[in-house]
């Protein structure tokens, strides 16, 4: 049963965890396209460096998507450049929906759509967004040589792009909630080293001000004294977690009270031939190869799904 708009597996998302997916699954010779609605290569694009992907030493977020782009290519993966509206599972097979209006329907569908940084939800955020607030250095960054900036966070990504911005920045404010960095020890061990970034511990970031249409300063304040001041700063990056991009997951799929997927073993959510994988699923560490990872298992799992339904088929 193969026409051309029915497929054997439907990857939605082009990061590191769907362009796994595709790699595998087209090896195990299933039908198979992926939908991304952006540039492939998801967050990652975003990393100035990454070290923690083995093997591969030190590498540019963006040339790592790249790899992942051109290996799936060498299996000639058929990218649909769209946004998917709507997936709606079925018993004899799942349809996909796109914001065209085209519809293709397949047996397993790979979910791997990421997440969206947090927004710190203070006045300010949403008014200076491009005029001062950032959520990507690697972006934005250069706009902020020889300033002032402050970082919002204390995780890897707070961590990891202060220390990207202490490159370009004059100084790098990092503005914590608590008195403890929950970044890996390797960052924390840098970020204390460098002698543009200074940590604002106990602090919580209240509102972002501005001057000319640009951002001037952020109000602070202490979370152990309750006291409250003014910061000038002419950048604030926020980099305080994801969120999970969920809002196509269907009905009956169990997900946690923060909004990740729960899969089993094989990256199976709760409806038979609909996974989920990278960031979007519950588990321990989100990481690169850990989205790979998972990539890697769902693509096995819809290959050995597709071939039971075509069995039944026959
Ligand atoms: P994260 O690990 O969830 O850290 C978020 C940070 O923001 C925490 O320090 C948290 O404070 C703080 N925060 C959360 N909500 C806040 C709010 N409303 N106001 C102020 N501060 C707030 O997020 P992440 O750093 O983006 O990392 C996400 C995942 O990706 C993690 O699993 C991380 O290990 C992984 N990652 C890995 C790498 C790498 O290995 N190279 C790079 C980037 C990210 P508390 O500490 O008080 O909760």
């Amino acid at each position: 049963m193969v026409n051309r708009d029915f497929y054997d597996c439907i990857i939605i998302g082009g990061g590191p965890g769907g362009m796994s997916a595709a790699i595998y699954a087209l090896r195990a010779s299933i039908r198979t396209v992926l939908i991304e609605r952006g540039v492939p290569g998801g967050q990652v694009t975003l990393s100035d460096e990454v070290e923690n992907y083995p093997a591969l030493g030190s590498i540019s977020g963006a040339e790592l998507a790249q790899k992942f782009a051109l290996h799936a290519q060498d299996y000639n993966l058929e990218i649909v450049s769209q946004e998917v509206s709507e997936l709606v599972p079925g018993l004899a097979h799942h349809t996909v929906r796109l914001a065209d209006g085209e519809t293709l329907k397949t047996h397993a569908v790979i979910v791997a759509t990421g997440g969206s940084p947090r927004k710190l939800m203070v006045p300010g955020e949403d008014a200076y967004y491009g005029k001062g607030v950032s959520y990507c250095a690697v972006c934005d960054g250069f706009f902020f040589r020889n300033k002032t900036v402050a970082v919002v966070g204390g995780g890897d990504s707070a961590a990891e792009e202060s220390l990207y911005l202490a490159r370009l920045a004059s100084k790098v404010y990092v503005v914590h909630r608590r008195d403890k960095l929950r970044a890996s020890m390797i960052l924390q061990q840098r970020m204390l080293a460098d002698p543009k970034i200074e940590i604002l511990w106990n602090t919580t970031v209240e509102a972002i001000l501005a001057e000319n249409d640009g951002v001037a300063a952020v109000n602070l304040k202490d979370t152990l004294s309750g006291e409250t001041r003014r910061l000038s700063t002419e950048g604030v990056f926020v980099f305080i977690g994801f969120d999970p991009n969920n809002a196509l997951v269907p009905a009956g799929v169990k997900v946690n009270a923060d909004g990740y997927v729960c899969t089993d073993d094989k990256c199976e959510t709760a409806i038979p031939g609909i996974y989920a994988i990278g960031d979007l699923r519950e588990k321990y560490a989100r990481q690169i190869v850990v989205a790979a990872g998972d990539g890697c298992t769902a693509a096995l799992a819809a290959a050995h799904f597709v071939e039971m339904r075509r069995s039944h088929e026959m």
